[in-house]
């Protein structure tokens, strides 16, 4: 008899146990909607070109050998990750004042931020927005620190719910932590506007509150890389301090590489060394040090002018491809008169829409039509073709009808 034989079946992780059943399912039209990864208008992954090509200059490089990388991580790709989100001339990277460490993906990275600040900082409460990834409250939660949540989605509106936001990051404690999604908030598609962020930043900073932003969808929102960066840069400006966890998962397509970074924007250079010095304390009985690849090809991305500039128009056109499915959608809809407004398809931003549908709903459009999503009725619009966005159409109409 087996020693753990008392173990009960653990369930599936809500997002990727979508991908588990759609793999099961025999149907030629399934069409997987659940996971944020982008897909070709043939619906196939996607490795850009400007990743090859840095793969190949790095794989002909007969210097470049296995060794271990520090605990935090290649240097250079550590550098080129805080100039691309907080901006080349920004004065936290003059000044010094800040630490990156390379870290797992935005997951890693998060976790990371979670555990230092669980370990060293005086508030132990972080507010999540409500809705967010579903794995932020099981990151934190893990990482040690206590889970709230803050008010962000309007399901009247489908929009923000900015004076909810505004009341219940007013009634934090003093300290606590906030996260917040940096653009193309997950699974919303809704974002704060400028004007909305400089509000939330001013009563933030009055109160202490500490900014950790999630950073994985850089370039995706808007096309820009420096837009989308916008709101970091904002809180970065102040001279206040902040964390920011980065991911290359979607904006390099680096998935499967785990490639992401952590900084911490510090008062100044001797504390951020000091910090860091920590961080290293926090990850070396973790997984003692990252791996090599992955931050190596961002790195030969970055410092390299036209390779950068190349990944800039490859990013553009993923996003603008995103943008293209939203209005093809919405345009399906509207010829098939399907009830309600659907507006908010185009309004919303980055990989995801957050269509309104209820988990019955989307149950029974996975019976019926074999599309798989999350049961909160997100779909990834990186997942559509205009070949699929007909077949999406009849389902939702079908569905809400
Ligand atoms: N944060 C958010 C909001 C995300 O949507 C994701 C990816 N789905 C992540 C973090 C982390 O992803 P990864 O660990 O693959 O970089």
């Amino acid at each position: 008899n087996s020693v753990f034989a008392h173990i009960a079946r653990g369930p599936e992780d809500p997002i990727l146990g979508v991908t588990v059943a759609y793999n099961k399912d025999p149907s030629p039209v399934k069409l997987n909607l659940g996971v944020g990864a982008y897909r070709t208008e043939e619906g196939k992954p996607l490795v850009l070109n400007v990743v090859r090509k840095a793969e190949h200059m790095l794989v002909n490089d007969r210097s470049r050998v296995k060794e271990y990388l520090p605990i935090v991580g290649l240097a250079d790709f550590n550098k080129l990750s805080a100039k691309l989100i907080f901006g080349a001339d920004s004065p936290v990277i003059r000044e010094n004042r800040i630490t990156t460490v390379q870290c797992l993906s935005g997951t890693g990275s998060l976790r990371v931020g979670g555990e230092f600040l669980a370990k060293h900082y005086h508030q132990r409460t972080i507010y999540i927005p409500l809705p967010t990834w579903g794995n932020h409250p099981k990151v934190f939660t893990l990482a040690g620190l206590s889970v709230k949540t803050y008010r962000y989605y309007d399901p009247a509106t489908r929009g923000l719910n900015f004076q909810g936001l505004m009341e219940d990051l007013g009634s934090a404690p003093s300290g606590a932590i906030i996260l917040l999604h940096a653009c193309a908030h997950n699974p919303t598609g809704v974002d704060p506007t400028p004007q909305q962020w400089e509000q939330i930043r001013r009563l933030m900073r009055s109160k202490a509150l500490m900014p950790f932003f999630d950073s994985a969808y850089q370039g995706f929102a808007s096309g820009s890389l420096d837009e989308d960066a916008q709101p970091v840069r904002m809180f970065a400006a102040d001279g206040g301090e902040l964390l920011v966890a980065q991911s290359y998962a979607k904006n390099m397509g680096l998935y499967g590489e785990r490639v992401g970074a952590l900084s911490i924007v510090c008062k100044d250079a001797d504390v951020a060394g000091r910090v860091e010095s920590q961080l290293k304390l926090v990850i070396r009985p973790m997984y003692s040090n990252p791996p090599i690849h992955g931050a190596s090809i961002v790195a030969a991305i970055l410092k390299d002018g036209n390779l950068y500039n190349e990944w800039t128009i490859e990013l553009k056109a993923m996003a603008d491809r995103i943008i293209s499915m939203r209005k093809q959608l919405f345009d399906a809809l509207r010829a098939r008169g399907t009830p309600g407004d659907w507006s908010h398809i185009i309004k919303q931003i980055g990989m995801f829409t957050f269509t309104g549908l209820n988990s019955e709903q989307v149950a029974f459009m996975t019976r019926e039509y074999h599309i798989y999503m999350t049961s909160d009725g997100r779909i990834s619009m990186a997942g559509l073709s205009s070949k699929s966005v007909p077949h999406l159409a009849d389902a939702i109409h079908a569905a809400v009808t």
